[in-house]
């Protein structure tokens, strides 16, 4: 008898995304390599540009780019330089567009067509929405889950934006992932083997370069250098120079008030460039109808010349993020090339003598970020179990301090497994045990973060304050999970916990509590400013206090720091706001500044110099 076999369970579909400044682009790894899909034409680039069109359709991609100059008000390009930032911050970027953005609801930036407001999300959904339609067609399969590409400048609020974009095109972004981290792993980089690697990504408008560190299958980023106003398009506008020098002066003029005719010329500059990276020379003709006529052959060598400081710039940024990474040149395992115009022959060249090694160009530059993403996705999905998972904290981790202060020791999105370890001590004399409650949240003060659970030491040596030296560890292991230990160093004496800190957590609150951080940093501010001045005050207090004891000093000097140090203490009891203690503080040190003997200034400098806990 045989009993039916249930089919094998089909492998979990998940997409990988380059949502680009200029195009975008979506793959899928079946099997071990990674491939792009494409459209029915046969295209792999999808133009990151939304065309809403006055008979109220809305046009995504090359359909909506070729509109762009005849609904220049209503075609939206390059709107990834505005999501997830406030329209004040984008206000120098937004200036630069065709199409008209407002400032919203609090302080966000909105696109405005026909009296719509739309939000950068909103846009970028459309996008999302036209790169799921294409994904679909390819494989012929829902398509619901993505891993999603951001440069790895993008702050939270970016990060966020994008992966709020993606929930509206009805997909669910599983990890927003480092553009560089994602071409690494195209470069089949996959974190088998440690090293460092330099990735230069030069798109259409923007320039980015990165140094990851590779360690135990950790992707790091080091350091990040770039502009986000170089690239192709710049490239274009030289050759578009060119080409409307050769028009009869009143034409030219006309020509860049008109925009089918300006269209024509930046596509006809871009075509030109795209040919001289294969070819020593290029030849462009071009009609312009009663607008003249354009007959033009220019040379790799005169492209090259045009270009060269344009080139010499993004070699400035790497050797700025070389640096800014604390290492030489010679430190650099790996150089791996992204974005279009790396094809530009001379970026391939200097790069490399700037290096002294030839950069990696095994992967077609254009599609390393989505094949990079279908790696991850791929990972994500459980059907490479080969590859560690790289995550990210989601939120701060720390431990409260003296007055309700919340020390962090994490910081959101360090990569796992990390571990760090700060030293504390006692804030009382002949304290023998100290209470360690660890919260989560980027909030200034415990009552505003999430407490997360609580230990004690005990049988720390009865001291003076501030003399135990207790190590804090926070240790997260690669499935998030939380332990901290605490350890007087003296004695040995230590104490532990294990907590899970995504726990119970939806996306939903880690966002609350981001935007809260976010709303609340003024006042945050003003709390912690005023806790860690009464802390400061209280050290100052006992650090000058005991110097006196121990130092014999004229009558008058004693009179005065006691003056200063009365001041002060009397400021503490009545529970005084910053600015009092601020200049009891200062008048207290104005004091002791003065004073010969530096016992005083020693003693004072060493109480504050020491962290307490409660
Ligand atoms: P982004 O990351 O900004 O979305 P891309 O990586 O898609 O941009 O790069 C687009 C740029 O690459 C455009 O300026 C395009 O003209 C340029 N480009 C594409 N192919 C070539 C080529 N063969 N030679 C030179 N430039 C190219
Ligand atoms: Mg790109």
């Amino acid at each position: 008898m045989t009993s039916p076999t249930p089919p094998p369970a089909a492998p979990r579909l998940v997409v990988g995304i380059d949502l680009g400044t200029t195009n975008s682009l979506v793959a899928v790894r079946a099997g071990k390599t990674p491939h792009v899909l494409r459209n029915q034409q046969g295209e792999a680039l999808i133009p990151s540009v939304v065309c809403l069109h006055p008979d109220g359709r809305t046009i995504v991609g090359e359909a909506a780019k070729a509109l762009r100059l005849q609904f220049p008000d209503r075609t939206i390009f390059s709107i990834k330089r505005l999501i997830g930032r406030s329209a004040s911050e984008a206000a120098g970027d937004a200036a630069g567009l065709p199409y008209p953005v407002v400032a919203g609801e609090r302080d966000l930036p909105r696109v405005r067509i026909d009296d719509r407001d739309y939000s950068p999300e909103a846009i970028s959904a459309m996008v999302l929405g036209q790169v799921k339609a294409v994904a679909e067609q390819a494989t012929g399969q829902l398509v619901h889950d993505a891993v999603v590409t951001v440069p790895a400048w993008f702050d939270d609020a970016q990060r966020q934006a994008t992966k709020d974009a993606a929930s509206l095109a009805g997909l669910s972004c599983l990890r927003i992932l480092n553009e560089p981290t994602a071409a690494a792993l195209a470069y089949g980089i996959d974190g088998s083997k440690d090293g460092t690697v330099l990735v230069y990504d030069l798109g259409g408008g923007t320039f980015d370069v990165s140094i990851l560190r590779i360690e135990g299958g950790v992707f790091r980023v080091l350091a990040t250098a770039g502009d986000t106003h170089l690239g192709g398009d710049d490239f274009d506008a030289l050759l578009v120079q060119r080409i409307l020098a050769l028009l009869p002066r009143r034409a030219a003029a006309a020509a860049k008030e008109d925009p089918y005719v300006l269209q024509a010329v930046r596509g006809a500059a871009e075509g030109l460039k795209v040919r001289l990276s294969d070819a020593g020379s290029a030849t462009l003709q071009l009609d312009l109808g009663d607008r003249g006529q354009v007959d033009l052959t220019v040379t790799r060598a005169e492209f090259e010349g045009a270009i060269s400081p344009l080139v010499q710039r993004t070699l400035d940024c790497v050797q700025r993020v070389i640096k800014d990474a604390g290492l030489r040149v010679a430190d650099i395992d790996d150089t791996v090339l992204v974005g279009g115009s790396t094809r530009v022959p001379m970026v391939r060249k200097r790069l490399a003598q700037l290096l002294g090694k030839e950069p990696r160009t095994d992967v077609d530059p254009d599609l390393a970020v989505a094949l990079g993403a279908a790696v991850q996705a791929d990972v994500l999905a459980g059907n490479d179990r080969s590859l560690l998972l790289l995550d990210v904290i989601p939120l701060s981790l720390g431990i409260e301090t003296l007055g309700g202060a919340v020390q962090k020791l994490i910081l959101r999105n360090s990569t796992i497994p990390t571990s760090v370890t700060e030293e504390f001590s006692t804030g009382v004399d002949e304290q023998t045990a100290v209470d360690l409650t660890i919260y989560q949240g980027e909030r200034e003060l415990a009552q505003d973060c999430r407490r997360l659970g609580h230990f004690k030491l005990r049988g720390i040596p009865p001291l003076p304050a501030g003399l135990p030296r207790i190590a804090v560890t926070f240790l997260v292991d690669a499935d998030g999970v939380l332990r901290v230990t605490a350890r007087e160093q003296r004695t040995g004496v230590e104490a532990g916990i294990q907590v899970v800190p995504s726990f119970g957590l939806t996306r939903d609150e880690v966002r609350r509590m981001m935007l809260d951080s976010i709303e609340n940093a003024q006042s945050d501010y003003v709390a912690r400013e005023q806790i860690d001045l009464r802390n400061k005050a209280e050290a100052m207090v006992r650090g000058t206090e005991k110097a006196l004891a121990m130092s014999e000093l004229p009558p008058d000097q004693t009179y005065a720091v006691q003056k200063a140090l009365k001041a002060l203490a009397r400021l503490l009891a009545a529970n005084a706001d910053a600015a009092a203690l601020k200049h009891g503080c200062d008048e207290l040190t104005k004091v002791t500044a003065t004073i010969a003997d530096d016992v005083i200034s020693s003693a004072v400098t060493k109480a504050l110099r020491e962290e307490t806990t409660r």
